[in-house]
């Protein structure tokens, strides 16, 4: 299979210290935009506006919105903002927020990191239920167990063909399953692996 590699410019969905540092120079009340690309495409559009106490942004699907506070730090050379992180649990003085599109808020990156991984969990379940369905219709769901076991650790790249079926049309099922056992690895932290 070729392999084709494309040049992405991506602007990642976050706030950083150059839209801080806009924001913090707005007084109360005004508006500011914000916007992102990918690929010559806008990824994202949000809207929001100053007020005393930090930056408000609109959510993407409903009128309401949610306050990011920025405080003002000593840095020896006069003051610094920094934003406060909106997740109410955590208030973490960071130059970055990143945008969780689960979520539709602006989180640091502790909090992004685990919004991040726990939608990746649900993304994994549902990969290995569809794995194991396409096996189980391929292979049969009484012989499969005893040959090959449940594992989703082991491709299913040297399994044998049934009989009864063409060797293109087994291909091609086979390719399917394949591609999502590697799309399920590559959510599994590596750390969990085997060596
Ligand atoms: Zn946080």
């Amino acid at each position: 299979m070729k392999t084709r590699y494309r040049k992405r410019t991506i602007e990642f969905e976050r706030l950083d210290s150059k839209v801080l540092s806009a924001v913090s120079k707005l007084s109360a009340g005004q508006d500011y935009n914000l916007r992102w690309e990918c690929e010559k495409d806008i990824s994202l559009k949000l809207s929001g506006w100053r007020d005393q106490s930090g930056f408000c942004v609109y959510k993407r699907k409903c009128l309401t919105a949610y306050r990011i506070n920025i405080i003002y730090q000593d840095t020896g050379f006069g003051q610094r903002p920094l934003w406060v992180c909106p997740n109410g649990y955590c208030s973490e003085r960071c130059l970055k927020l990143f945008y969780s599109w689960k979520q539709d808020i602006f989180l640091c990156r502790q909090c992004i990191h685990v919004s991040y991984v726990s939608q990746n969990d649900s993304k994994a379940d549902y990969l290995s239920h569809k794995i194991i369905s396409l096996r189980e219709e391929l292979w049969g769901k009484d012989s499969i167990y005893l040959k090959y076991g449940d594992g989703l650790m082991e491709s299913c790249d040297d399994w044998e063909k049934p009989k009864w079926m063409k060797w293109p049309k087994f291909i091609i099922k086979r390719s399917k399953i394949i591609e999502l056992e590697m799309a399920y690895w590559s959510l599994i932290p590596k750390t969990t692996l085997p060596l």
